[in-house]
């Protein structure tokens, strides 16, 4: 009999931006980012983008009023990654407890930039005001446990302040880093000092293939094509190049590109997996390479 999976991962939303629902994106599907990561007995999930929305009546009708513990983890607060949470039903029970993971903003508490979007300005219900219990967990820097699993983090090179995430299990983990550009790309910009500057995004870069090394599931966006990226340099996103070489290096099993853009069809983000199984082959390399799609369960 073969051991149960360390983790089962469910793809609730993959779109990065804003949502794009319609004809053209049916495949991959049209919510922003929200990843469910079933861990043991702990229900993780990666950010809150409009894909939660159908998490949470999914979590409702599973639990059926039983108590349920939420590890939520919010890779940055843009609207594409924070949108859904004011219509994640277990919010407002008062059997659920969320425990909420992020970084704090540039000078501003992770409980002010979540309470932001409810302001009333926004939006009818208030943070306060949630019936469930919501305990926030500004991250520190240390790696820390839930249940038999150990979630470390770390800074992407995104407008912000931006977290990827990578969940270690037994001899398993997984890899959330989505919303990121090579420093190399961007830290040569600095005038005179481009070559000093490319170096040290060099480097910088090299931290990432460490976060990422050997991972079973390396979730990582590949927001545009080889073609449009050099127009949107500075960004914050990946070529789908950019994202497989850190995928090479690492020696990561899996890629799944992620925050697809909303300007791109089905057939694009068809086409941009053929182009990185295309590069992958040409290293000679064994690398599995996917494209997230919403609805779409991984066991790993
Ligand atoms: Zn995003
Ligand atoms: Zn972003």
């Amino acid at each position: 009999m073969s051991a149960p999976p360390a983790f089962r991962v469910t793809f609730w939303g993959t779109r990065g931006s804003i949502a794009t629902p319609g004809p053209s994106t049916l495949f991959y599907g049209g919510n922003t980012s929200c990843v469910e990561v079933r861990c043991g007995d702990d229900l993780l999930v990666f950010d809150a983008g409009t894909g939660i929305r159908a998490l949470g009546l999914a979590l409702v009708k599973e639990f059926q009023g039983r108590p349920l513990r939420i590890h939520l983890f919010i890779s940055h607060t843009h609207w594409d990654h924070i949108q859904g949470f004011p219509f994640f039903v277990p919010a407002y029970l008062p059997s659920t407890t969320i425990h909420l993971y992020g970084s704090t903003g540039q000078g501003v508490s992770l409980e002010r930039l979540i309470k932001g979007q409810m302001a009333s300005d926004y939006f009818p219900v208030a943070l306060g005001d949630l019936a469930s219990t919501i305990e926030l967990h500004e991250y520190r820097g240390q790696p820390f446990r839930i249940g038999d699993a150990t979630i470390a983090a770390m800074y992407l090179n995104h407008p912000g302040m931006c977290l990827g995430y990578r969940v270690t299990r037994g001899d398993r983990s997984i890899v959330y880093a989505t919303d990121h550009e090579p420093y190399r790309h961007t830290l040569q910009q600095l005038g005179e000092r481009a070559e000093a500057g490319q170096q040290f995004g060099a480097q910088l870069d090299q931290e990432i293939v460490a976060f990422v090394a050997g991972t079973d599931l390396y979730i990582a966006e590949a927001q545009y094509t080889d073609e449009e990226y050099p127009a949107r340099l500075g960004w914050g996103h990946s070529s789908v190049t950019a994202t497989v070489e850190v995928a090479l290096k690492a020696q990561a099993r899996r890629v799944a590109f992620f925050h697809h853009d909303p300007m791109h069809d089905d057939r694009t983000v068809t086409a941009m997996i053929e182009a990185g199984r295309r590069l992958i082959a040409s290293r000679g390399a064994s690398l599995e390479c996917l494209a997230a799609r919403e609805g779409e369960v991984i066991e790993i």
